[in-house]
């Protein structure tokens, strides 16, 4: 990740030094554990940016590509090759900083440029990789690159770039050489800026490694920068929810009413989800696209840029070059059964934000913390379930409305999981009875009462459907947070259940699985004919799992006004922003876990 320099500047551009999170990592061998310790000064660069956006990534792990840093990349594309080149070897400075005597050199006084150097001084705890190193003799210049055009300041130049710059010659100092300037070039103007190392950037440049060092140390997240014009232009913004984590942080008092933060999030995420579900097929790559073939013939290529997880029912087979392709670019594999059962799910390497998986397995660990939370999942899913059916009835005198707002109060105030799940029970018979006469030809399906594993009637066999379908997808939102699925608060841990997608779908069941429900038969997308019935038990057929599926992609796509936030954000959306506010609740950042509730 990369952050822009300055609101105003296009000018940064990252390196592939540093390993977000490395902070956290632990290691066995003191030697790599002192390693990980440095700090890379391309995270310097993102903590002189911003505080908070040097510790998401470095101590958290986060990361998220936009265009400046795919840009960054780019321009980075050839500084980024090592070369073979051999540098002589210079002797470290001593304690007090002087270089005792200097070793011959084998250039002879020839200039040497040198490309993607890593070198690290354990005196002022960080590590680089210079773009490039220009060496007169003892004379050492680090050179780095960065987008865009030279800045329009006095300085020429950004802070943090600067920053970044002088660390390097830090390193080159503590490593034998003098290094009294750098270069920084900038690859859209094309032009050389010299920054001098004076007493003033070098002093500036120790405060923030003192500061960025105590910040992790201390494992407290520095806060969201305050209506900053640089928060729109950071890759980080999505994960940073900075607007949003400081109006649910602010006394209720000081909150205007209205549209109350601006909208960085955009409303919907280009990338769908790819379903497969025909038996036998086989997933391959073909360049930058996901090809779907059935014996030998193709059924489908998509652009991998437009796919945000591939899901598989049943016998699906995939080539290693697309599974590599596809944990590369962190898009999930989703494996189900054909019947819909959750297999598991293929990714990359983990999350790295340990810091927060630390936290929910305390918490989990912790009957009244995970209760806390629990009674706010459940309130939310009886405050939504009466929403649903007060819009659909039309009307607020009917008891059930009343019960459901009773059993609401109830939840927020029970003093145990299993009252919490008593109330939930309740609230839940009391609301299919009255859910189950919306659907239009009810009187065909036979329905009675809700019903699982097996589905026993056309209806609960799509209520268990499309309960999956929301499952599968809070798994990959948590997972893609840096939670772990399986470990809830409210479910507990079962073999092969992820209790915390479970937990968190809990808000979402009535707003979403329920309404497509609702749509898919009263809009006549499936009839009597989607269904087949074997021993007592129903499914869904092909075609009527397909119209199921496409009516719940649309509703995922649906976009709503935010109960709390005010700006219009689709319901896929919305998961990850609950998904990433029980991050904050969990990491103590906001003091109470917001469910989301509609009017
Ligand atoms: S979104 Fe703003 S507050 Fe958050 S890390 Fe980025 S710059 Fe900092």
């Amino acid at each position: 990740m990369i952050s822009p320099s300055d609101p105003q500047s296009s000018s940064t551009a990252h390196s592939t030094a540093a390993t977000p999170g490395a902070a956290r990592q632990s290691s066995t061998s003191s030697g790599s554990e002192d390693a990980n310790q440095l700090i890379p000064v391309r995270m310097l660069n993102e903590f002189t940016y911003c505080p908070r956006l040097g510790y998401l990534e470095w101590v958290q792990g986060e990361w998220a590509e936009n265009i400046e840093t795919m840009e960054g990349t780019f321009g980075h594309r050839n500084v980024d090759k090592p070369d073979r080149k051999s540098i002589p070897a210079r002797k470290k400075s001593n304690d007090n900083g002087d270089r005792d005597e200097v070793q011959s050199d084998s250039a002879n006084g020839d200039s040497i440029h040198a490309r993607s150097i890593t070198l690290s001084s354990d005196a002022d705890g960080i590590v680089a990789k210079l773009d490039l190193l220009e060496l007169d003799g003892g004379v050492a210049t680090p050179v780095d690159y960065k987008r865009g055009q030279v800045p329009d300041n006095p300085e020429q130049s950004w802070e943090p770039e600067r920053v970044q710059l002088c660390a390097q010659g830090l390193v080159l100092r503590a490593n034998g050489f003098e290094s009294s300037q750098g270069v920084l070039y900038y690859i859209a103007s094309k032009r050389r800026v010299v920054i001098p190392f004076d007493d003033a950037l070098v002093a500036r440049t120790r405060e923030l490694i003192v500061q960025f060092k105590q910040a992790a140390a201390e494992e407290q997240i520095p806060p969201p920068l305050e209506d900053s014009p640089k928060c729109p232009r950071c890759s980080l913004v999505g994960i940073c929810l900075p607007d949003e984590t400081n109006l649910l942080r602010a006394p209720e008092e000081s909150v205007p009413d209205g549209n109350r933060i601006r909208k960085l999030l955009p409303a919907k995420s280009k990338a769908l989800p790819l379903y497969i579900q025909h038996q036998g097929a086989f997933v391959g790559k073909s360049g930058d696209r996901v090809t779907i073939k059935l014996k030998g013939e193709e059924l489908a290529s998509v652009r991998l840029l437009d796919v945000s997880q591939v899901c598989a029912y049943g016998n699906v087979m995939f080539s290693g070059a697309v599974i590599a392709e596809l944990n590369r670019r962190s898009i999930p594999i989703v494996h189900k059964s054909y019947g819909g059962w959750f297999h598991g799910i293929t990714t990359g390497l983990s999350h790295k934000n340990v810091e927060l998986r630390i936290r929910q397995f305390r918490t989990a660990d912790d009957p009244e913390a995970a209760l806390t939370i629990s009674r706010q999942f459940i309130a939310g899913k009886i405050k939504n379930c009466r929403t649903l059916l007060r819009r659909q009835l039309g009307s607020t005198d009917d008891p059930v409305i009343a019960n459901l707002a009773e059993y609401r109060k109830r939840a927020l105030r029970a003093d145990s999981a299993e009252t919490l799940l008593g109330l939930e029970g309740m609230a839940a018979k009391c609301y299919f009875e009255k859910f189950f006469p919306m659907i239009s030809g009810i009187e065909h399906y036979d329905v009675d009462g809700r019903n699982r594993r097996p589905p026993r009637d056309p209806v609960n066999a799509v209520l268990s459907f499309v309960y999956s379908l929301l499952t599968k997808e809070l798994t990959v939102t948590l997972n893609s947070v840096g939670f772990d699925p399986m470990l809830g608060f409210l479910h507990r841990p079962r073999y092969g259940r992820p209790s915390l997608a479970l937990d968190l779908a809990e808000e979402f069941r009535p707003l979403i699985a329920d309404s497509v429900t609702l749509m898919a038969f009263n809009n006549g997308e499936i009839n009597q004919d989607s269904f087949i019935a074997r021993a007592g038990a129903v499914a869904l057929t092909d075609a009527g799992r397909k119209s199921v599926i496409a009516a719940f992609e649309r509703r995922m796509d649906t976009e709503i006004t935010h109960p709390i936030f005010g700006y219009k954000v689709s319901y896929r959306r919305v998961l990850e922003v609950q998904a990433r506010l029980l991050a904050r609740y969990l990491l103590g950042e906001i003091e109470e876990y917001p469910g989301f509730v509609t009017r």
